[in-house]
């Protein structure tokens, strides 16, 4: 099955995924399998770093 790593780009790409899927799992405590929830999880971390602790 040529298609294996479907949807991943490869074995690696896969594993790396679910490495960051299994993290947002223990954040979460709930499996998720939905790939929608999975794309808003990967998108919690894009968000910061406009903080400004300035005193
Ligand atoms: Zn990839």
């Amino acid at each position: 099955m040529e298609d294996e790593d479907f949807p991943f780009c490869s074995d690696r790409c896969r594993k790396i995924d679910l490495g960051k899927w299994a993290m947002g799992v223990y954040k979460i405590s709930s499996p998720v399998l939905d790939p929608e929830v999975l794309e808003d999880l990967g998108g919690l971390g894009s968000g910061s770093g406009g903080e400004s602790d300035e005193s």
